[in-house]
């Protein structure tokens, strides 16, 4: 007998959360989010200052451990493994491996200021991934010509500027060959000049098929690559759906409003 079709050609969502619930002391910053992100996607997480949107994806990345709700990457529960039907808490060290699938690139750099870009994109693979450096240093040299920064291989942290050395981070994420890219606010701390060679990099990226969350105010960088944009305000969604739709012809009062302020 042959084995059953499988019942839906859907794929997979790389990224589901459900139900998402985090409170700090008493207050409750995430009161319920739901996100569904497929293969491929990319989705732009805007809202106000406060809103919940950078505590949301260091929840996605487990940084913070969630009070109620689940999310799951590639199928995974974040946070647990399923033995036997059941969800078991991972350890540590097991928690580390499921992070290492996701990329993160924070508005601060973060570089090893004591290391050169390419040290900073080759740390990873070599000392987690265990690569042998020769092929580590080849792959980051390609890394970091994909970003625009073949020249600047042996430059440090401090002779870079804040879009450069944005553009390493994103190159050092990518060593790590992640299946997920988390944006926080990649180009908030940029000089207005410096935004736009990130800002292309990472569109780049989408373009190549990379799955991302991206939170940022950039609206035109919306716009143009989004799949799907998801307002959110206090702990919780209040609008998401296509850029054209949420951007250009909001429904809810609170996107509105908040896009007349930074458009
Ligand atoms: P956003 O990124 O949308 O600006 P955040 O996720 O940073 O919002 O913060 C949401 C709320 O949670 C804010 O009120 C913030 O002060 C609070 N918050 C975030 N992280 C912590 C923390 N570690 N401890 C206490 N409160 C926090
Ligand atoms: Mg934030």
């Amino acid at each position: 007998m042959s084995a059953a079709p499988p019942v839906s050609t859907a794929s997979t969502p790389l990224v589901r959360a459900v139900g998402v619930r985090k409170s700090f002391g008493g207050t409750e910053v995430l009161k319920g989010v739901d996100l569904t992100v497929d293969p491929g996607q990319v989705v732009c997480l805007l809202g106000p200052s406060g809103a919940g949107k950078s505590t949301f994806l260091r929840c996605v990345n487990h940084l913070e451990t969630i009070d109620a709700g689940r999310i799951w990457v590639a199928g995974q529960p974040v946070g647990f493994t399923s033995r036997g039907g059941k969800l078991h808490e991972l350890r540590e060290r097991e928690v580390a491996r499921q992070r290492r699938g996701i990329g993160m690139v924070f508005q601060r750099f973060n570089l090893f200021p004591h290391r050169t870009a390419l040290g900073n994109v080759v740390e990873g693979p070599v000392r987690v991934l265990r690569k042998p450096r020769r092929e580590a240093v080849e792959e980051g040299r390609a890394l970091l010509a994909r970003v625009g920064l073949a020249d600047k291989a042996d430059a440090y942290p401090h002779q870079l500027s804040g879009g450069q050395q944005q553009r390493v981070a994103i190159a050092r994420a990518l060593a790590m060959r992640p299946r997920l890219m988390l944006f926080d606010e990649p180009t908030s701390a940029l000089d207005p000049e410096l935004v736009g060679e990130v800002l292309d990099v990472m569109v780049d990226l989408a373009r190549d098929g990379m799955t991302m969350i991206v939170v940022t105010h950039e609206i035109g960088f919306a716009r143009q690559v989004a799949d799907s944009v998801v307002f959110m305000v206090d702990g919780a969604v209040v609008e998401s759906g296509p850029p054209a739709q949420v951007l250009d012809d909001p429904r809810q009062q609170r996107t509105q409003q908040f896009l007349a302020k930074v458009l």
